[in-house]
């Protein structure tokens, strides 16, 4: 924006090219021009710094991404889901479907009621993963340099199926959304269940 050369003190030019807002300092006027200028969104307005979209149309594409993956997805009914569920609009994970709906019904009161219900989606878990080879390179970073080269392939097995063993007895397990499976609830709903 307004850029400016920027000159040497015998008043020569030094080849580079200064911002006018903010004096940033770029090899070509072109670049200089073009810093600090506000980017126009395609549907006419000015775009947050460093941002091609503006708000409106950010979330108008977030938006449309987001239906893609549920239309994408497998849809299963509500009354045939087991196991945790995930609310994409306030992104909280429930125990079940029948966890969610009683959040749902709970905050009736206080909900818009032309509101469009939100997307919910079936979750998968993941558990704990312990990498036998990993932990062996971290328990020997002070050791000499190739100390894990005198472990032999069969010790470092057995280690892995010794973690194994134990991240299945001990390990935690979380859950995240399974994009892959979306759950149809407002017939839930209309069976006023
Ligand atoms: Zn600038
Ligand atoms: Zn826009």
């Amino acid at each position: 924006m307004n850029a400016f050369p920027l000159f040497n003190a015998e008043g020569k030019r030094v080849g580079v090219f200064a911002c006018g807002n903010c004096r940033k300092v770029y090899e070509t006027e072109c670049t200089a021009a073009l810093c600090c200028e506000p980017t126009v969104c395609p549907c006419g307005v000015v775009a947050p710094r460093y941002r091609i979209l503006c708000e409106a149309c950010t979330s108008a594409a977030l938006e449309q991404r987001q239906q893609r993956v549920w239309d994408d997805a497998r849809k299963l009914p509500a009354v045939e889901s087991s196991g945790p569920v995930w609310n994409e609009d306030t992104d909280e994970f429930h125990d079940s479907f029948d966890s969610f709906w009683d959040s749902w019904e709970d905050e009736a009161d206080e909900r818009d009621p032309d509101a469009t219900p939100p997307r919910v989606f079936a979750c998968e878990p993941f558990g704990t993963v312990l990498d036998a080879e990993r932990i062996l390179e971290h328990a020997l970073e002070d050791h000499h340099e190739d100390a894990i080269s005198g472990i032999d392939d069969g010790a470092v097995a057995q280690l892995q199926q010794q973690l194994d063993g134990w991240a299945r007895e001990h390990g935690p397990t979380s859950w995240h959304p399974n994009y892959d499976i979306a759950i149809i609830w407002d017939s839930r709903k209309s069976e006023g269940t």
